[in-house]
């Protein structure tokens, strides 16, 4: 008999939730990551969507929003004015929260390991171990220790879009396309802003969002072609100040203020499904489904997808039902929810222009903050979409054009 039902490898907000559900649901479970927590990635922490949800129905909302300021209000401009929407909070949950790595990560391990999860830190995963096809489990160490063999009756690859589980069982990719745009950004403190600012400029294909965050800094972020790359790294300050320039406003408020860190980059950054299950294995997070960081949804979909995983991998090891079929629906659940995400991403990521309806409700509510607030509600799924979004009501708001 295997020791563990599951060894999760990668510990951070696909691997970590995952692994607190199946403990939660009874199995045993091995939690290992070669990182070290708290720790940071060179990744963005805007969480919105249904993450803030999820987190509150874990139990962790609390000791995120205790500290980082939770996200109320949203200003988004798509080269045709700043539209603001105030007081984005349903049920005393805010639209968006934005922990650095280092609580949001840390808040997450320890979270699994007090429901009963083993966590082996500084542990690199070097090798899976296969018996007849099947994964059976994990070889590897701490760096300097000895080399350790784990078996499991699943492995789960939770380690990010390089996922070197994926590429020894040679998971199947498709609704694959190459990346797009990368991505800048840093902190600054004085900044006067909006919680959460988007700037979308299509003519010089730029993207610019900005986020409140950890000890009054404002997060900045600049996506900008893959292909000006080499040129960006040349110099990385003046590429990004450039790109703020396309928005006069906020590169002077930026320039008022005072960058506390150096820049972050990230560049590979493709999009992709993979197939996310096999004989012994299964995969979750950035791992299985992969996508440009636009509308920022990463850590949501990590969450949601983790949540997803760990009824099916439950359901299986209970006997409730086969272990296949449960991963089978697994991956039917994890691409339906995403999929108009994934569409809507890849365009806006190519500055797709948005259809002209956006645009025209977008101009209808802009002097209206009370519609302003129900429009991204309803958009971010903060309140049902057709309380905004039926026909009758934007008819009415478009002046009686049919819709
Ligand atoms: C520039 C940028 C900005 C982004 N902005 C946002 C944003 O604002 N909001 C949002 O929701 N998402 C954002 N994302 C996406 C988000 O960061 C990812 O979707 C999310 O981190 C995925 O989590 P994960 O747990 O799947 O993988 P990761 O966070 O990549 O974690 C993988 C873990 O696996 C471990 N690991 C890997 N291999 C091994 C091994 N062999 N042995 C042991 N451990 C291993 C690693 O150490 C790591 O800790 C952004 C991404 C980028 C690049």
């Amino acid at each position: 008999m295997p020791r563990y039902d599951v060894i999760v490898v990668g510990a951070r907000c696909a691997g970590s939730p995952l692994a607190m559900l199946l403990a939660k649901r009874g199995a045993k479970v091995l939690l290992v990551d070669r990182a070290t927590f708290p720790s940071d990635i060179p990744h963005g922490h805007f969480i919105h969507r249904q993450g803030p949800r999820l987190l509150k129905e874990w139990g962790l909302l609390d000791r995120i929003a205790a500290a980082t300021p939770a996200v109320r209000n949203w200003l988004a401009d798509f080269g045709d004015f700043p539209l603001v929407a105030r007081d984005l909070v349903e049920d005393g949950v805010a639209w968006g929260y934005a922990p650095r790595r280092t609580i949001l990560d840390k808040v997450l391990i320890d979270a699994a390991a007090g429901c009963g999860v083993e966590v082996r830190e500084g542990f690199g995963v070097g090798e899976y171990v296969f018996e007849d096809g099947k994964c059976v489990g994990i070889r590897g160490g701490v760096k300097g220790g000895a080399t350790v063999e784990e078996h499991a009756t699943i492995t789960v690859g939770a380690d990010g879009r390089h996922s070197r589980l994926a590429r020894v069982v040679e998971a199947p990719i498709y609704q694959a396309s190459p990346a797009i745009l990368c991505y800048y950004f840093s902190y600054w403190s004085g900044v006067e802003s909006e919680d959460f600012e988007l700037y979308v400029r299509p003519q010089q294909r730029r993207v610019i969002f900005s986020f409140r965050t950890e000890q009054n800094l404002f997060a900045v972020f600049s996506g900008m072609p893959v292909e000006e790359l080499p040129a960006i790294r040349t110099d990385i300050d003046a590429a990004f100040m450039r790109s703020l320039d396309t928005v006069p406003d906020l590169a002077d408020r930026v320039r008022a203020g005072r960058r506390e860190e150096r820049y972050y980059g990230a560049s590979d950054l493709p999009n992709f499904y993979r197939k996310p299950f096999g004989p012994g294995w299964a995969l979750v997070g950035d791992a299985g489904y992969h996508k440009d960081p636009y509308l920022a949804l990463g850590i949501s979909d990590a969450f949601h997808h983790a949540a997803l995983l760990s009824s099916a991998i439950a359901d299986g090891l209970d006997g409730r039902r086969a272990l296949d079929e449960a991963l089978a629906d697994y991956e039917q659940q994890r691409n339906d929810t995403p999929a108009i995400d994934y569409e809507e991403n890849l365009a806006a990521a190519r500055f797709t222009p948005f259809p002209p309806r956006v645009m025209a409700v977008r101009a209808a509510i802009r002097n209206d903050p009370q519609e302003s607030t129900r429009f991204v509600k309803a958009r971010m799924g903060m309140i049902d979409p057709a309380e905004f979004f039926n026909p009758e009501h934007l008819q009415q708001l478009l002046g009686g054009v049919p819709v």
